[in-house]
């Protein structure tokens, strides 16, 4: 993780630089005249090239076949299930028959959690049921359910913040709410509650977890995803509340009430489950060992059909690739499409291929992943650590800026979640950032479906991404220090 942080660091001090050097316009003056000399950067071909891909893009892309077809013909494919391995097959499937080369799976093992039976009900004063949905890889509870009061806390601070023993034999609550923003940056600092929240619960003596979904909608859909159990601490069953049912919750503890309710999960894990990242090529002509890596995680959760998380990425990475072999171009380097595996639980895949790829990390020139839905891409950043990869950088963010897209700086590692081993190996990335402003409302529910989707939202992301793996494939630019 300190390697991603000094990594943005620099990032940030770039685009500093820019600022105190008078800007992109002398950068792309300087770009001008390496790109007339042919010496280094994109060629004018390749440039041209780039903006037809662009255009031809916008005008109608795969994108919204290929994330319906998943959708459909797969639906939910929970990390190590039988339906993950169905959408493998779906993805080999489907990439052969467009025509890619190198398509093939590369499996791993892993441990697979299973839901099977949840539920949630107030039990006094007022009863009634809730909407309420497991956290992955909680643990069952006994079969008749865990029945306490509630020990309400407003945020998760306040949970930290409360003497040992203090919820011995209740169901610790925490409220936590998530307001949107347009890039999701708030979303690391809520999740905590989610991922850490049910073993800083069970530490305090708590025999039950519940949280306010991690998500910014007002629907009756409670939002599931990860929790990571602490070691040394007992594992308690932990759940979710749709918005309206936190509410309902919190306006009942307001009241001075105890809240009494019961809860139950039904749930099992599998070891020695299967799982792999599905990959395709379009092959370099010149360096085909040196690697332009774009993709999507392949896995969703349960709940939903997983359409804005991952389906469109998988669909707007997959479409940019067959853009650029429809094109007939043939790239200098080799671009690799990644469909990873078991991302939702521990980025398993993305760990899976940094282990089976080790020795070739130091030719993985830059990397992107899509993983935020199918809103249009605003911002593009990159933490290129050369003079020649930000020329490049800003070759690409000219030829986007019609778009709307604009070059910019960024606190975040960069490059999706599955880039993150990648990351700590030295390779560096670009990041496509979309417009999240309604991504968290969809996020991780049973209403994550393909007819949220906008098609031509997701030809706009197709058209950013085949410009950027075109333009660094074409090219002999080094985003690392010290390479070459
Ligand atoms: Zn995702």
């Amino acid at each position: 993780m300190s390697q991603v942080k000094g990594d943005s660091m620099h990032l940030r001090n770039r685009a500093m630089d820019w600022g105190r050097a008078g800007g992109v316009g002398l950068i792309l003056s300087a770009l001008v005249s390496t790109a007339a000399t042919g010496a280094e950067g994109a060629s004018r071909e390749s440039l041209a090239h780039a903006k037809t891909l662009r255009n031809r893009a916008l005008t109608g892309t795969s994108a919204m076949t290929i994330v319906t077809s998943l959708t459909t013909e797969v639906g939910p494919r929970l990390a190590g299930s039988d339906a993950e391995a169905r959408a493998r097959a779906w993805a080999l499937q489907t990439l052969t028959a467009k025509g890619f080369a190198g398509v093939r799976s590369e499996p791993f093992e892993m441990d697979a959690w299973q839901r099977h039976d949840e539920g949630a009900e107030i039990i006094a004063p007022y009863p009634q049921p809730l909407a309420v949905t497991a956290l992955g890889g909680s643990v069952p509870t006994p079969e008749t359910g865990l029945l306490g009061t509630v020990a309400v806390f407003e945020t998760l601070e306040d949970l930290k913040r409360a003497p040992a023993g203090s919820v011995t034999g209740r169901i610790a609550y925490v409220g936590h709410a998530m307001q949107r923003t347009q890039d999701g940056s708030s979303y690391g600092y809520f999740n905590e509650a989610r991922t850490a929240g049910p073993s800083i619960a069970a530490s305090k003596g708590a025999m039950g977890y519940l949280i306010r979904s991690v998500g910014t909608d007002s629907h009756r859909f409670p939002h599931t995803g990860s929790l990571r159990y602490q070691e040394g601490i007992p594992r308690i069953p932990a759940m979710a509340l749709s918005n309206p049912d936190a509410d309902q919750i919190e306006r009942i503890a307001a009241d001075k009430s105890d809240v009494r309710m019961r809860m139950w999960v039904d749930s099992s894990e599998r070891p020695a489950a299967q799982s792999g990242n599905v990959i395709a090529e379009i092959t370099g002509r010149e360096a085909p060992e040196e690697i332009v890596v774009i993709g999507a995680h392949l896995d969703s959760w349960d709940l939903g059909t997983g359409a804005i998380d991952d389906g469109a990425g998988v669909g707007i990475t997959m479409a940019a690739l067959e853009l650029i072999k429809d094109a007939g171009l043939a790239p200098r380097r080799t671009i690799r499409l990644v469909l990873w595996g078991a991302e939702e639980v521990g980025l398993l895949g993305a760990q899976a291929y940094r282990k089976q790829h080790e020795a070739a990390l130091a030719q993985h020139v830059i990397g992107s992943e899509s993983d935020f839905g199918g809103g249009r891409v605003w911002k593009l950043t990159a933490d290129s650590q050369t003079e020649e990869g930000d020329a490049l950088f800003l070759e690409i963010a000219n030829l986007l800026a019609p778009m709307g897209i604009a070059p910019g700086s960024d606190d975040q590692p960069g490059g999706g979640p599955d880039l993150y081993p990648l990351i700590a190996a030295g390779v560096p990335t670009l990041r496509m950032h979309q417009d999240g402003r309604d991504y968290f409302d969809l996020h991780h529910t049973a209403d994550d479906t393909v007819d949220k989707l906008d098609a031509a939202a997701l030809d706009h992301n197709v058209a950013a991404f085949a410009v950027f793996a075109w333009l660094v494939a074409d090219s002999d630019v080094t985003f690392r220090a010290g390479a070459q």
